[in-house]
């Protein structure tokens, strides 16, 4: 008897998790129409496969529609396929669902193009860790620590080449057993969905060589994070770069300069849905070259916006590399949601005619709230629950979702909160290092 081939109709949900439904590869053509029907309930299935208090119960039929242009299709061994393809949750007259992630963003994007007239272009770069892995010493960016993992890193590359990404590169990074992977960037939609296919496919590739990797927000309170930074810059209809402006601030074009601002005055409020777990506060603390105030940052890896280098000469080179980093997102976030909010905080920051403030270059951490206050600084929501109150309570961000959302979004993050209320801060890590 031969294998039949499955083919696994895909959502990233509120969780951040892939989950979906398997069907016969030659059912495709039928099931790029009519897709796989899915429960409402499902998007209350947290990442610890708890449930939270749903509005819709045990009732609702919805649709996951395979979308052709989100495919991942790979063989790491002989015979053994891996083959995926993420798409939208719709209801069942098509109409795009509350909660569908993919949907949301595509929504962000849109108000993007109307008030800016520009798209996006994003990349998501991600670091991880290997569990068990023997990991050497000492090995922060060390050639012998890549060394030790290099197979996993071939197979990771080629992965992603083959399924039409393009991989950058790929390092030993500073933690134990911790690597970042980099991936060039995308137009849109097609950002997030290849910041799902790279988790997917590193875990893939590890599991293939008897590894496990983890994205989890932090493993040890004591050592660095695995953080997600969000690289974004814009090009308009004719594909023009729209970034980039050697006499704006930092370089920043007028447009940039009014989406940063966006960025940095909407930042306490959308961090619940950009670093959505309850460990992810331990990574945004000062020192970590992470994120821990709304500063904007030129080329400091403490700020949690950041004006990138670039390295192009001449000036298209220049105007079209040029690009602005989010620092303030992990792995526990679906990238649709996550760019869906920064997204729509960098419009309100065009809508708003915001400019971007100075680049900071020193230690915030050591100024009193009060100075901090003065300078237009705030210490970003050091708990989920701090963020969580923060979100729903913002009328500015309610507008930027369907109605029911925010509620329900915040349900869903409490049940993972009440999971986890008995534990210690090292029993939270080694759940978090399971579920990402
Ligand atoms: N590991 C850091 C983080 O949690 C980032 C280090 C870097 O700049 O690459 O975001
Ligand atoms: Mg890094």
């Amino acid at each position: 008897m031969m294998p039949m081939p499955l083919i696994f109709a895909a959502t990233c949900d509120l969780a951040g998790k892939v989950r979906g439904k398997a069907f016969p590869s030659d059912q495709l053509e039928k099931r790029l129409i009519r897709g796989v029907g899915w429960t409402p309930t499902n998007v209350q299935i947290t990442c610890f496969d708890t449930i939270a208090e749903s509005p819709f119960g045990a009732l609702g039929d919805l649709l996951l529609i395979p979308d052709a242009a989100a495919e991942a299709r790979v063989s790491f061994d002989e015979g053994v396929q891996q083959h995926f393809i993420l798409g939208d949750i719709t209801d069942l007259d098509g109409a795009p669902w509350d909660f569908c992630t993919r949907s949301l963003l595509k929504s962000a994007l849109q108000r993007l193009e109307r008030v800016a007239g520009v798209r996006l272009i994003a990349a998501f770069e991600h670091e991880f860790q290997l569990k068990g892995a023997a990991s050497v010493p000492n090995q922060a960016y060390g050639r012998e620590g890549f060394e030790v993992q290099r197979q996993l890193c071939e197979k990771l590359m080629a992965a992603l080449a083959e399924v039409g990404l393009s991989p950058d590169s790929i390092m030993k990074e500073y933690g134990p057993a911790q690597y970042e992977v980099v991936i060039g960037p995308e137009v849109g939609v097609r950002a997030a969905d290849a910041a799902v296919i790279v988790r997917e496919l590193t875990r893939s590739a590890a599991r293939s060589l008897g590894e496990e990797a983890t994205f989890t927000p932090i493993r040890d309170v004591a050592s660095v994070g695995n953080g997600v930074h969000v690289h974004m810059s814009f090009e308009d209809a004719d594909g023009q770069p729209m970034t980039y402006d050697p006499a704006g601030p930092c370089g920043m074009s007028e447009l940039t300069s009014a989406f940063a601002a966006g960025v940095l005055k909407y930042l306490d409020r959308i961090i619940a849905l950009t670093a959505p777990s309850v460990i992810s506060y331990e990574r945004l603390t000062p020192h970590r070259w992470s994120a821990a105030y709304n500063n904007l940052g030129f080329r400091d890896r403490e700020a949690s916006l950041r004006v990138c280098p670039v390295t192009a000469k001449d000036p298209a080179s220049i105007a079209r590399q040029f690009n602005i980093e989010y620092r303030a997102a992990d792995a526990a976030a679906c990238p649709h949601l996550a760019l869906a909010a920064i997204v729509h905080a960098g419009v309100q920051g065009v809508e708003e005619g915001l400019s971007a403030p100075e680049p900071t270059e020193e230690d915030l951490s050591l100024l009193s709230p009060a100075v901090l206050a003065e300078r237009g600084f705030v210490r970003l929501p050091e708990t989920l629950s701090a963020a969580l109150d923060i979100l729903c309570g913002d009328k500015t961000v309610a507008r930027w979702f369907p109605k029911a959302f925010l509620p329900v979004y915040r349900a869903h993050k409490q049940a993972e909160i009440d999971y986890l209320s008995e534990d210690n801060i090292a029993a939270k890590c080694a759940a978090y290092e399971q579920t990402y």
